[in-house]
């Protein structure tokens, strides 16, 4: 049953307002159908996207590649339980040990669960080679995810207390801030978790002087450096996976969001040496499920095959030029980012009303903090559509900021 085949976009907001569990006040739009850098609502109003189904759609919307993958793989194999191995879960694990510095992978389906996973990996690291140690720091504006580890690994202060009490072992220091690490760092201490740019937070990109002293920290007390590649992972910083700009190897990298294109889907890398989880340790009904795996598969592929990475790049280095250049006109300040995760500081706290203006206009974007926006298109954008979403949003910030 399609509701839209019979009924209006009053009539379905109506419903969602009625029967969806949310507590976030989304706009009054309905999404019907994408294609590349763009989506439709059910009123044809056409949004070039720059949020990118939040840092996920890479390839953009309905790629060709992900289509292909699923239909194909729907008509062999869909579940085989997570009892056992399967063809294209082996594949995808190869392609992606291959490519990286880990050599192995554990799959789940959102970022929240693959950082999980990193977080009892690290624990169990912990009890057996730190005498039980289980404090893990994190850093202040982080945010790993929202099951209940992962938003108290979150440095953020949006914990609700109605949730409480938070699970306990983790530390937060401010990000970039050696000394503070060390200062954190005790007998208790078995992991350091990052985000090698901080997405949510407000795109805060880590120093390599800092990443390469966290490094060396972990290499001398024994403990894991875990990278939060959920937001920075396949091609989203201008390199494949972001600890490559570091000169450095992480002993977990978590992805997820680009990883499946859209589709939901993540992985938890490591190395050999720390292959200690036993079977039930980790994981469940979906782990390594079949279609994701074939989207997997065939969304790095395409990376690689069309040069994604490349044009994440060039357009990158086009996007940072043209918004320095606006600084100048519009007041706006401290742009920033790697590869295709770019913000920039408004000189008001006007974020929301920027974003609501754009949309008004058939333009996404997103603004994590009051006086910030952050743009994080599909990896496949273009010069024009980087022109384009530039005339609207100079139009807006125009006429918000005054
Ligand atoms: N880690 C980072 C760095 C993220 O940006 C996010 C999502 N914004 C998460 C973890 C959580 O991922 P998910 O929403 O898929 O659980």
């Amino acid at each position: 049953m399609q509701l839209i085949d019979k009924y209006t976009t009053a009539d379905l907001l109506t419903a969602a307002d009625q029967h969806i569990l949310y507590t976030t006040n989304r706009p009054e739009v309905m999404m019907e159908r994408g294609e590349g850098m763009y989506l439709w609502d059910t009123e044809g109003k056409c949004y070039l996207d720059f949020i990118g189904g939040w840092a996920v759609t890479c390839l953009g919307h309905a790629p060709k590649a992900i289509e292909k993958a699923l239909t194909k793989q729907a008509g062999q194999l869909i579940n085989a339980s997570p009892a056992f191995y399967n063809v294209p879960m082996v594949s995808f694990a190869k392609m992606l040990t291959e490519m990286t510095c880990f050599d192995k992978v554990f799959f789940t389906t959102s970022g929240s669960e693959a950082n999980e996973g990193a977080i009892k990996l690290a624990r169990k690291h912990g009890q057996r080679s730190l005498d039980g140690a289980y404090e893990i720091i994190t850093t202040v504006n982080s945010f790993h995810g929202r099951t209940l580890a992962t938003m108290s690994a979150t440095g953020k202060d949006y914990w609700e207390p109605l949730f409480a009490p938070k699970v306990s072992g983790f530390i937060h220091v401010p990000f970039n801030d050696i000394e503070a690490i060390k200062a954190a760092i005790t007998d208790k201490t078995c992991a350091i978790m990052l985000e090698p740019v901080q997405g949510e937070g407000g795109v805060n990109v880590a120093d390599p002087i800092y990443v390469k002293a966290v490094r060396k920290i972990c290499d001398e007390h024994n403990i894991l450096l875990i990278f939060d590649e959920v937001q920075t992972g396949m091609g989203r910083t201008g390199k494949m996976f972001a600890y490559e700009h570091y000169d450095i190897e992480p002993d977990i990298m978590t992805l997820a969001k680009g990883i499946g294109g859209g589709y939901p889907l993540s992985a938890m890398l490591t190395k050999s040496v720390y292959n200690i989880f036993d079977a039930g340790d980790q994981g469940g009904t979906y782990t390594a499920q079949p279609l994701g795996m074939a989207v997997g598969m065939a969304v790095l592929e395409t990376i690689v095959k069309e040069k994604i990475v490349e044009n994440t790049v060039a357009q990158s280095a086009y996007l940072m030029k043209c918004l320095n250049e606006m600084e100048a006109d519009y007041g706006i300040k401290s742009v920033r980012g790697m590869g295709l995760l770019i913000a920039f500081d408004l000189p008001e706290p006007k974020g929301a009303e920027v974003v609501g203006a754009c949309l008004e206009k058939g333009l996404l974007i997103n603004s994590p903090k009051p006086a910030t926006i952050r743009l994080m298109p599909p990896l496949i954008v273009t010069r024009e559509a980087i022109d384009s979403m530039l005339k609207t949003m100079t139009e807006v910030l125009a006429s918000v900021l005054k």
